[in-house]
């Protein structure tokens, strides 16, 4: 029986400012445990909380690239609930106005997507591609809990983690399969890069997933959904659900019904296993914190919003294929770091002005950036956000691209002064000027060389000049490309090609 799926996502991503939410407090990862803590985070008697001004604005930046509205007056709740992570026995948390509301994104689908293989790579799964329009419900700010970590017998606590900013954006139940969901996650994951409010790190905790899917037949509208937990990757959010789409329409075929629980993403066994059964929505005696006032954005705040708001990953990428020609995986790729797109553009721009056709100039850039210099920085451990420390700089990249484009180094130079660039960080024109490896293009030069090669290469080119007068045209150019190969290498690769064919040419005949 075929049924109909659907996902809801809550994605909690950790802010990146310097101090917690309500306190002073350093916020970090990795610091030794309990250290980062203070009366207020750790829920002492009759201290104040306070706003970071900060938060809220990373918060609203978000709330905004997911086309949220931010309203006129924002307020936080308290949420009662006793565990040892949190010590004040209630989160502070945004219940009845969060600072963001009914936004929405649009996610690139496929609709064969039986090999499971990742979105992220475009062009190698075989469906039809679709944009699909996921609302986000909502977008609240609130504070991260403790860490607990369990050993053996006993458990312990971090409370550096308390107080964190956290940011809950959570989505309307308008995804169906476990790709979309994870397609979701990427491209959420990179537009909070982008705007440089969450760094995204899914193994350290700083954008974590709870999934919600339920199943139901067609046109009977929502089922009783299922919520997995402990997803630290947008695979495993891919596969949770995938694994619980298949289990639960198990079920229906089989005459049961689906019991609303939460259930953990047990990675080691590829399923998902009941951990708790949730019957009704838990009672968290909502109301609003009276030690913190009512937030009212003004004018300036809002400004300062729209004005930190950068051109996201999407349309950075859709720009690049419609005014420059890229195909869709390459704009794919190009735009995966904020950092890589403005490194391309860069580069981009200062070609242009060293005369090269801008898409001419933007598919050798692009070429240039995916093959060798993506092997270069993953040789030399640089990951792609931090390519801004490249020693190839935009410039640099420019200046060789340019040189080859107006034909006055061979691409096989232009590598050779690549790496010569990074050895001795200079300039590709000093090195180029240095090692006397400018185009040889002066033909009383060339003909030196193509001279040495005619008597080295003595029978190679009887074979040609018999092939010319016997009309085999193929074999005669084969034969010239092979002696032109020999020119280039006598003179390293310097020698004009096309000069040297010329000369070779008139040897033949
Ligand atoms: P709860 O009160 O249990 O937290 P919410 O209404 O706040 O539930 O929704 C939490 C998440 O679950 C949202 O992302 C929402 O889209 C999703 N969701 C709600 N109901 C369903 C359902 N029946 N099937 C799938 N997802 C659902
Ligand atoms: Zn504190
Ligand atoms: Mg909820």
């Amino acid at each position: 029986m075929q049924y109909q799926s659907f996902i809801g996502l809550e994605v909690h991503i950790h802010l990146l400012t310097k101090t917690k939410v309500f306190c002073g407090c350093r916020s970090a990862f990795g610091d030794e445990p309990n250290t980062n803590v203070c009366p207020v985070c750790l829920g002492y008697p009759g201290v104040l909380p306070s706003l970071n001004i900060e938060a809220m604005r990373m918060g609203c930046m978000v709330a905004r690239a997911l086309n949220c509205r931010i309203p006129e007056k924002t307020w936080f709740e308290r949420k009662q609930y006793f565990y040892p992570d949190m010590t004040k026995n209630y989160q502070i948390s945004q219940f009845a106005c969060p600072l963001g509301q009914e936004g929405y994104v649009d996610i690139e689908s496929k609709q064969d997507l039986a090999d499971g293989t990742a979105l992220g790579k475009a062009g190698h799964s075989s469906g039809m591609a679709f944009k699909k329009r996921v609302r986000i419900k909502e977008c609240h700010l609130e504070e991260d809990a403790g860490k607990m970590i369990h050993t053996g017998s006993v458990s312990l606590l971090d409370y550096n983690r308390a107080g964190v900013s956290l940011l809950e954006i959570v989505t309307e139940p308008d995804m169906e399969t476990g790709e979309e969901a994870e397609r979701f996650i990427q491209q959420l994951r990179r537009t909070v890069r982008y705007l440089g409010v969450c760094d995204g790190n899914m193994e350290e905790g700083s954008l974590r997933a709870d999934a919600n899917v339920s199943i139901n037949f067609p046109g009977k509208g929502l089922g009783r959904k299922v919520e997995i937990k402990n997803l630290n990757s947008s695979r495993f959010v891919r596969l949770g659900l995938n694994y619980e789409i298949q289990r639960q329409g198990e079920m229906l075929d089989a005459g049961k019904t689906v019991v609303q629980e939460t259930r953990l993403w047990n990675e080691n066994r590829d399923e998902t296993m009941p951990m708790r059964t949730k019957e009704n929505a838990q009672d968290y005696r909502y109301f609003p914190e009276p030690d913190l006032p009512v937030f009212s954005p003004d004018a300036a705040f809002l400004k300062s919003v729209e004005e930190s708001l950068v051109e996201l990953p999407v349309s950075r990428a859709k720009r690049f294929e419609k005014d420059l020609g890229l195909n869709g995986e390459q704009a794919d790729l190009v735009c995966e770091e904020k950092a890589s797109a403005d490194y391309f553009e860069a580069a981009l721009s200062a070609a242009v002005s060293a005369g090269l056709e801008p898409k001419d100039a933007a598919l050798r850039i692009v070429n240039w950036l995916l093959q060798d210099i993506k092997h270069i920085l993953s040789r030399e451990g640089i990951p792609l956000h931090d390519i801004g420390s490249f020693k190839l700089n935009p410039k640099r990249l420019a200046a060789l691209v340019a040189l080859v484009g107006g034909g006055q180094i061979s691409v096989k130079i232009a590598k050779q002064t690549l790496e010569a660039v990074l050895a001795e960080d200079k300039d590709p024109e000093v090195i180029i000027k240095e090692r006397g490896w400018e185009r040889l293009s002066d033909p009383a030069k060339i003909a030196e060389i193509v001279q040495a090669v005619y008597k080295a290469e003595e029978a190679a080119f009887a074979e040609a000049r018999e092939a010319a007068a016997g009309g085999n045209g193929k074999r005669r150019q084969t034969l010239t490309a092979f002696l032109v190969g020999k020119v280039l290498a006598a003179s390293s690769g310097r020698a004009d090609p096309k000069i040297a064919g010329a000369q070779i040419e008139a040897l033949i005949h």
